[in-house]
């Protein structure tokens, strides 16, 4: 590996004005620490309805290193993520949370394992200080489930706040896919991945964008986007159901045959109707989420449109 090897911090923000401030100048000293690194910030402004296009537009003017992409709307954070990573020329890129609440003191460490030949080093939230103890928990479970379901290895308790190569996001940019469940995507990669442990802080200031309803999409979309398991397990709910109505039926026919039919049994008959068309509905609701994925794919429409594009104007980055 050569020295002076190029590497971008890539920051999606949406609403953050308050936190981009504070961010910065851990950032800036990050990098100067890391004295035989090309570092690079790359600041993307998700669509934000706040100051934090002006303020990423007043950092980059201050500093040479630093570029700012601005997406035309709200794309959400996993757009605005692969729109960062799009915009990376080359070297590796470490993206982090605009909160802070991925330190950016861990840096060094990142790079020490690029350097050892890692393509993918993911931070691994050991502790989470700042989420509550719901987050905590469904997180968990969540974990657990897609662990189970996915057959592409999704590492519990990875965030985004990773390193990727440059061989790594190279790979990235050829899965085009639109629902982007990046956590699945980084892993289906394979390369070399190793876990850093690490304390997920609080946030340093404003609040957070993911709230409950928000998250259970989020688990909708990693479940759907990486298994097939769910319409899997409707066809053996179907079976098994079918099953039980097939004897419960032949029962019947044979209790009146041999013992008449006084025709009672109004409640066993709406029970059984009642439980089958929900079984139904269940079923095709599950094929429906497929089946809207399909056609939101076959749209092919682009994943993010850009507004506005401020590269780094570095022209100091030749090696002394
Ligand atoms: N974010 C984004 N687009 C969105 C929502 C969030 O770019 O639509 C960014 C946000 O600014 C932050 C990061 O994604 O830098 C994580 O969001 P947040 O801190 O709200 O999530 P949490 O840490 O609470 O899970
Ligand atoms: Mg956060």
């Amino acid at each position: 590996m050569n020295p002076r090897d190029r590497l971008t911090l890539v920051i999606t923000a949406f609403n953050e004005q308050d936190a981009l401030p504070l961010l910065h100048p851990r950032l800036c000293a990050q990098l100067d620490a890391l004295a035989d690194i090309d570092g690079r910030i790359l600041y993307v402004d998700d669509g934000s309805s706040d100051a934090s296009w002006a303020v990423m537009q007043q950092l980059a003017a201050g500093d040479p290193r630093v570029a700012a992409l601005r997406l035309s709307r709200n794309f959400g954070k996993e757009a605005a993520l692969t729109a960062g990573l799009d915009f990376i020329e080359d070297g590796a890129a470490i993206m982090l949370d605009a909160d802070g609440q991925d330190p950016p003191e861990l840096l060094p460490q990142f790079v020490a394992l690029w350097r050892q030949g890692y393509d993918d080093v993911y931070g691994m939230r050991m502790e989470r200080d700042g989420d509550g103890w719901l987050k905590r928990a469904t997180a968990s479970v969540f974990y657990r489930v897609i662990g189970r379901l996915s057959k592409t290895p999704i590492p519990a308790d990875a965030g985004d706040f990773r390193l990727l190569s440059p061989r790594a996001l190279a790979a990235l940019g050829q899965l085009r896919e639109r629902h982007r469940f990046m956590k699945g995507l980084f892993g289906w990669i394979g390369h070399r991945r190793v876990a850093l442990p690490y304390r997920r802080e609080r946030r340093v200031a404003g609040r957070s964008k993911f709230g409950f309803w928000k998250l259970w999409n989020f688990a909708l979309e990693g479940i759907t986007s990486f298994s097939t398991a769910p319409l899997r397990a409707a066809t053996y709910l179907g079976l098994f159901t079918a099953a039980g109505a097939f004897a419960f039926g032949a029962w019947v026919v044979c209790k009146a045959a041999f013992y008449g039919d006084r025709v009672a049994g109004w409640p066993t008959m709406m029970a059984a109707i009642l439980f089958l068309g929900g079984v139904q509905l269940i079923a095709l609701g599950l094929i429906g989420e497929y089946l809207g994925r399909l056609y939101m794919e076959a749209k092919q429409r682009p994943l993010y449109l850009v507004d506005t594009w401020l590269p780094a104007n570095v022209a100091v980055s030749a090696p002394s």
